[in-house]
């Protein structure tokens, strides 16, 4: 992911990797829900990303910062549960810091604030088994210039370290320790997302 292939990047299939790889993994994510909440987030991000498949073209069509807005807009209206807002105000809140042609500064200035919208909608932060879990560290390894491929692995590691995190926020929270030994199912939809971005950047 270097500051020349970033204005390369084909939006539209950015749009079809990630909502792809929720689709594929929606029935682990449900499953993941079934363990520490009510078994919808599979279905949730399922239905929010084929919304934003479906219309991936205009999407694509839109400046980047204009795209994104679109996109979180989407997702707003139509994942639902705790996550929807959560994660149309990442994607919103990334349209309105990011530049029409991002380089790796920009992006990762972006995508801290980003971080910060859904810490303030969510009133919640780093460590609490969230999705912040996982962007969190993300934008620490875009900070610190990691490839693509580097990023993916932090991700992933970052979801996994959810496991024995006791959750602190949302549903998982009224569990208590009983929230302990499973991972989050947000971080897990995190690691997914960026994992399509990294390879679809990457097979650029
Ligand atoms: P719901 O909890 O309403 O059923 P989902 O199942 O779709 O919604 O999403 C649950 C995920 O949302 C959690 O795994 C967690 O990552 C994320 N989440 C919930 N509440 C918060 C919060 N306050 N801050 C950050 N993330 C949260
Ligand atoms: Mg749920």
């Amino acid at each position: 992911m270097s500051a020349e292939t970033m204005d390369k990047v084909d939006l539209r299939a950015l749009i079809i990797a990630t909502a792809d790889t929720i689709v594929a993994h929606a029935e682990e994510l449900t499953a993941l829900d079934q363990a520490i909440g009510d078994g919808d987030h599979g279905l949730n991000m399922k239905r929010g990303f084929e919304a934003v498949r479906t219309e991936a073209d205009a999407f694509a069509a839109k400046p980047l910062p204009e795209a994104l807005k679109a996109i979180g807009t989407k997702l707003v209206m139509t994942v639902g549960g705790a996550s929807g807002p959560l994660f149309g105000t990442l994607f919103m809140a990334l349209g309105k810091e990011i530049s029409a042609e991002p380089d790796r500064a920009n992006l990762a200035a972006a995508f801290g604030k980003a971080i910060e919208a859904v810490a303030a909608r969510g009133k919640s932060q780093a460590g609490q088994k969230t999705m912040l879990d996982v962007l969190q560290p993300v934008h620490e390894a875009l900070l610190q210039g990691k490839t693509a491929a580097e990023i993916t692995d932090v991700a992933g590691r970052a979801a996994d370290a959810t496991v024995p995190m006791k959750a602190l926020r949302g549903r998982a929270s009224f569990l208590g320790d009983r929230s302990i030994g499973h991972m989050d199912p947000g971080a897990r939809s995190v690691a997914l997302l960026m994992r399509a971005v990294a390879e679809t950047i990457e097979g650029h």
